[in-house]
């Protein structure tokens, strides 16, 4: 089932990444500056499931996933994110520059399709803000 559930996501985020290349500049451009995983300071908010974690965790080679103790995404270091290739719908669905009504149709699919995971793969299905979704799955795995 974790492998399913694995695949599935990884699927979900190439088709992110073709429509968002798809979109004739409608995604916005994104300089990687990091500043938006600055929550607090930002005013920008970002919420999570838990097939995106379960993802996130498989590809840590054992590592376990981190807390987040502050208003910054503890896998956001000096700047930059240590976990690009393995971030979350959100990250990579969001532009700061980019056309919010793009951003949020995408979005839509992308948890239409979370929730279809969830459902199908007997996963609670819940919809948290970073904080509390790093730290409830931190502190159970
Ligand atoms: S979306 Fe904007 S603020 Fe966030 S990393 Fe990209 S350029 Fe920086
Ligand atoms: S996973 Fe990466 S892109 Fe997403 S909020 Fe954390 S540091 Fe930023």
């Amino acid at each position: 089932m974790r492998n399913e559930v694995i695949d599935r996501v990884g699927r979900l985020y190439e088709r992110l990444a073709a429509e968002s290349g798809d979109a004739q500049g409608r995604g916005g451009e994104c300089n990687a500056c990091g500043k938006c995983c600055d929550f607090e300071s930002f005013d920008h908010r970002l919420y999570v499931t838990r097939p995106e974690l379960m993802y996130l965790s498989s590809k840590l080679g054992g590592e376990r996933v981190k807390p987040m103790t502050g208003g910054m995404c503890p896998y956001n270091v000096a700047g930059k994110c240590t976990v690009y290739d393995y971030r979350f719908a959100g990250c990579r669905i969001f532009c700061c520059n980019g056309d919010a009504e793009f951003q949020s149709d995408l979005s839509e699919r992308a948890l239409e399709e979370l929730k279809s995971i969830c459902t199908e793969l007997d996963i609670p299905y819940r919809y948290m803000d970073l904080a509390t979704a790093l730290n409830a799955f931190s502190a159970n795995q």
